[in-house]
């Protein structure tokens, strides 16, 4: 028989299984409680008897993330780590160290079905959806190797998280529950590059995430070249349903914008971009692009980021040029993975 994944059940789910094995209530309170703090063996679990442990074990496995490698920033204290959850699947994350608290970038599949041009992570092509354990897991091991609390996550590592909708639905509702790892939805943000009718799946489930926008072109024949998902949903299709979900959310919209020299920094774009947001409750990130091995794609200069924010400024849109944590550690998703790959 298959063995079932117990951390990736709700509450509720979890006590109406252990029901069927004839257990009562609060037993699957204290399962929950010990599956949240992290143990990696239904051993650990020591107010449960020794025979429902093992009773345990023959229907239910206990996902956990291996730290493979890990790296630490020797300018920022910026954290990337290498997990494993099994012998082919490997993937990324983040903690970054704020005045705030911690925040984590984590991943949600191993690989990514989009094939952005400019992308570590795209380029590798896809291998599999990670579950919701697997992306609770990822926070869990950090925690437990540094000794730290996170307090924020942004679901932006390797992988789009809406092309994973139900695990990543249901990861959202297991780590803000308030007996769970308690982390509050709005210190949640999930960045996509556009999936549009996830984006109003989203929306009705009004959870109150903040959500992150990939947009990297201010018109459909740039954002094409460098984004296939455009062909399915254009910029016009992808702006409408930002609109709708910061509507009904009342939430601002992040929009990320990598800044390619040659390919999307002219005053033109800039403009064009303007015009596209004006009016809208949202905010542009600029990112001076990455420039991953295999694409010709270079940094835009400092004077064009600056030329960029003025520009947005006039069509009352702030700008900012996100600030770039863990350089000398290669901090941006996909890269480290993708090297283990190659080995
Ligand atoms: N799939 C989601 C989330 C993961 S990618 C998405 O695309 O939004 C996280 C962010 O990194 C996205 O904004 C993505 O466009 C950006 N990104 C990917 N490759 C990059 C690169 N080479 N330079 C700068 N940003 C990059
Ligand atoms: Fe996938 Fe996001 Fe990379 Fe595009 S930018 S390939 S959607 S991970």
């Amino acid at each position: 028989m298959e063995l079932k994944d117990i951390k990736s059940l709700y509450k509720n789910e979890l006590k109406e299984e252990l029901l069927t094995m004839g257990l009562q209530g609060f037993r699957a309170y204290q399962i929950y409680k010990w599956l949240v703090g992290g143990v990696q063996s239904f051993d650990e679990m020591t107010n449960l008897s020794h025979q429902l442990r093992e009773e345990l074990k023959k229907k239910y496995y206990i996902s956990h993330a291996k730290i493979e490698r890990k790296l630490v920033s020797k300018i920022d204290g910026t954290v990337k780590y290498l997990f494993s959850f099994d012998d082919t699947t490997f993937v990324e994350a983040v903690v970054m160290s704020y005045h705030h608290g911690y925040t984590m970038c984590i991943s949600s599949q191993d690989g990514c079905k989009m094939g952005c041009t400019f992308c570590a992570t795209g380029k590798g092509g896809f291998r599999r959806n990670l579950t919701a354990s697997e992306l609770l897991s990822q926070i869990q091991s950090a925690q437990q190797d540094l000794n730290i609390r996170i307090s924020n996550i942004v679901l932006m590592g390797m992988g789009e998280p809406l092309d994973n909708y139900d695990n990543v639905l249901r990861f959202l509702r297991l780590v803000s529950d308030s007996d769970g790892l308690n982390i509050g939805i709005r210190h949640i943000s999930l960045s996509t590059c556009g999936i549009v009718d996830k984006i109003y799946e989203l929306e009705k489930e009004n959870l109150g995430i903040t959500l992150s926008v990939s947009l990297h072109a201010p018109n459909d024949e740039i954002r094409s070249k460098t984004m296939p998902v455009n062909k399915k949903w254009n910029i016009e299709e992808l702006l409408k349903a930002c609109k709708s979900y910061s509507n009904t959310t009342k939430r601002r919209i992040s929009f990320e914008y990598a800044m390619i020299e040659d390919v999307n920094d002219c005053d033109a774009c800039a403009n064009e971009l303007g015009n596209r947001l004006q009016g809208m409750l949202c905010h542009v990130n600029l990112i001076p692009v990455n420039e991953v091995k295999g694409t010709n794609y270079k940094k835009s200069k400092l004077k064009r980021q600056q030329a960029f924010i003025s520009i947005l400024a006039r069509y009352g849109i702030t700008a900012t040029v996100r600030r770039t944590l863990g350089s000398d550690i290669n901090a941006s998703c996909g890269q480290l993975a993708g090297k283990l790959q190659n080995i």
